[in-house]
């Protein structure tokens, strides 16, 4: 079966690294116009060679009225809306949470949470002008259980959860689909900077807090960032057209994030 978005018109959040450059790439090649934006503009224009024709936008995510600009952007380059991918979100502190200072825990919401919020509150109009669409969280595993030393981020993921079932029953009626996707450890420089931080925390090698990682994992593997964008074409295609309102992990089967 082939996975097709011909004609659709996606907003991809943080498209300019990571997950979210991975779904862009693979949303355009399965023939979806896309507009993705970044807070790091460097970043965001060296993508030009990935994804020619893909419009672009620097915006920070937590911040309502760069998020209304993008919107502004992302409307005069697609002419309408029928696919918005929430990807942003940061890993932020690890730490105990007593150690956690308030602003490392707003910044962290504020990116997770808030941004997609704000994204979500200006696609809804467009997604029921377009006659129906979908809306992909990236959420996490973190999502999903407890994770210590991540309160920050596991708290963010359970949020993007809570309003991905929450917007799915509001939007159900209109055509519009809302999913989040929880990623594993996606292997990566990202990820390397967490299983550092965490070593770091608890004064071990970085390759033990790595080997600990893959343990948590049935099939004890890392994910790819592919795998992590071939699950948001299926889920905008017509082979998803029934699936609204779900966490969906693409991990290996984390069994545990306590390490
Ligand atoms: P990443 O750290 O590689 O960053 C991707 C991009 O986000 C970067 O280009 C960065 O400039 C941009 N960005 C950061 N803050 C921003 C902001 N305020 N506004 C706009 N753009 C901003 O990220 P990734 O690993 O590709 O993760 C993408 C999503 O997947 C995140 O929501 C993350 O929590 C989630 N996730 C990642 C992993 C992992 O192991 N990497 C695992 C589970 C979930």
């Amino acid at each position: 079966m082939e996975l097709r978005l011909d004609g659709k018109r996606a907003l991809i959040t943080a498209g300019a690294a990571g997950i979210g450059l991975a779904i862009a790439e693979s949303m355009t090649a399965a023939g979806a116009r896309v507009h993705i934006c970044d807070i790091d503009e460097a970043r965001l224009a060296a993508t030009a060679k990935a994804l020619p024709g893909t419009g672009r936008t620097v915006a920070d995510i937590a911040d309502a009225a760069s998020v209304d600009r993008l919107f502004d952007e992302a409307l005069d380059s697609l002419g309408g809306l029928d696919i918005l991918v929430n990807n942003a979100g940061i890993a932020g502190p690890t730490a105990p949470a007593e150690q956690i200072a308030p602003a490392d825990w707003r910044h962290t919401l504020a990116v997770g949470l808030d941004g997609a919020f704000y994204c979500a509150r200006r696609a809804i109009p467009l997604l029921k002008r377009a006659g129906g669409g979908a809306i992909v969280n990236i959420a996490s595993t973190a999502g999903l259980m407890g994770v210590p030393n991540r309160s920050p981020y596991a708290a963010a993921k359970w949020g993007l959860i809570g309003l991905t079932r929450t917007l799915a029953m509001e939007l159900g009626p209109f055509g519009i689909r809302v999913n989040a996707i929880c990623p594993g450890s996606v292997d990566g420089p990202r990820m390397d900077r967490v299983i550092a931080a965490d070593a770091a925390l608890r004064q071990i090698d970085p390759s033990e807090v790595r080997a600990a990682y893959l343990a948590q994992v049935s099939m004890r593997t890392f994910v790819d960032v592919a795998d992590i964008a071939s699950m948001a074409v299926f889920i905008c295609s017509d082979a998803g057209a029934r699936i609204s309102g779900q966490a969906l992990a693409v991990d290996g089967h984390t069994e545990t994030l306590a390490v």
